[in-house]
């Protein structure tokens, strides 16, 4: 089982593939890009469900590891359970974020620090990559990180009414016909199964490009939209469907009970394995033993204003824990990390908070 090779070619000398899996032994993706030095603090990044590490690797703009490498830090990207670039991503046995919580992060984490020793060991995660992450330090399984950055959601998810109506519609055609929803219109072809999609998606929509409908538009049919457009770079806009894949529609359920409970709630309940997980990650948030900075674009038509919520909701809760609220003006979701200004507008206020803790 081979990955999709990043888009994105790296100097070979550098960057170290490893060959990893997840607790419960399900393959996944973990890259070291090294420089050789062994006194640098570490970042682990976590992409967003039906992304991959490519989303922080762009050769089109200045990316999240060409930023941090120049500042000093050794970038470790994780290809959890969610990527696009695994290649069961669309006929892998099914999971849920309990998974990813459970075995993929605390995994990843546990191998780096035996790589790293007593270096700082950073976390900078997007969307379900912070869910999840969540999930995994409210549990005590990654316990002892130096500092954690969260984008677009992190304890206290909440999506917009369009949206959670959406995905109860995204529902019914889950049990009708579909398993995932594609994004690239050049691979599915223009009449097929999937054209009611597409033209549902192209309702309203300004940009002619299917793909960019299906994102932008609606989010995967969920009716939420994940970039501010005019954000994207030409060549980025051209890529979408490279760097984010089709989405499964058996997440949705949990997805809904986490959007209805507005905390990330575990979804196995009868199940000893997933024990170790919080019921509701929120009421565990005392457990949080490192700073935090949430960070979220005003503009997120994905996950709203649930980072700006997060951080009163845990100001009053837990005041003993050292959490920021950042808001990028003019962002929205995606383009946070993949935006033509993103290293300008986004990654200077990440590295000012590992800097302040590294
Ligand atoms: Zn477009």
């Amino acid at each position: 089982m081979i990955l999709r090779p990043l888009y994105t070619r790296l100097d070979e000398t550098v960057v170290e593939e490893i060959p990893f899996r997840a607790g419960d032994g399900t393959r996944l993706g973990l890259t070291r890009v090294g420089t050789g030095r062994g006194d640098r603090p570490a970042v682990l990044l976590l992409h967003g469900h039906t992304a991959s590490s490519d989303m922080f690797l762009q050769p089109e703009t200045r990316n999240l590891v060409d930023v941090l490498l120049d500042e000093g830090y050794e970038p470790w990207l994780l290809d959890w359970r969610g990527s696009c670039r695994l290649p069961y991503n669309e006929t892998g046995r099914r999971y849920t974020y309990d998974d990813v919580a459970l075995y993929d992060i605390p995994a990843a984490v546990a191998y780096i620090r035996q790589q790293i020793g007593d270096r700082p060991l950073f976390a900078v995660a997007h969307c379900i990559g912070a869910l999840s992450l969540s999930m995994s330090m409210t549990a005590g399984l990654v316990p002892g990180l130096a500092g954690v950055v969260a984008q677009g959601v992190f304890l206290t998810p909440k999506l917009a009414a369009r949206t959670s109506l959406k995905m109860t519609m995204a529902g019914e055609l889950f049990r009708s016909r579909f398993d995932h929803i594609p994004v690239d219109f050049r691979k599915v072809g223009f009449w097929s199964r999937y054209t009611p999609l597409f033209a549902l998606a192209s309702k309203g929509a300004s940009c002619p490009d299917p793909t960019c409908q299906i994102l932008s538009n609606s989010a995967w049919c969920v009716g939420a939209s994940l970039f501010v457009h005019e954000n994207l770079s030409d060549a980025t806009h051209e890529r979408l469907a490279q760097l984010l894949g089709p989405a499964p529609l058996w997440i949705l359920p949990h997805l809904r009970r986490v959007a209805l409970a507005r905390s990330v709630v575990r979804w196995n309940q009868g199940d000893d394995r997933y024990r170790a997980l919080p019921e509701n990650a929120l009421d565990q948030a005392g457990r949080i033993d490192c700073p935090v900075l949430l960070v979220s674009g005003s503009e997120n038509g994905m996950w709203l204003d649930s980072q700006k919520l997060c951080h009163e909701v845990l100001a009053a809760r837990q005041p003993q824990l050292d959490v920021r609220y950042e808001e990028i003006p003019g962002y929205g979701h995606f383009d946070t990390f993949v935006g033509r200004g993103a290293a300008l507008d986004v990654f200077g206020h990440i590295l000012d908070f590992l800097d302040a803790h590294a």
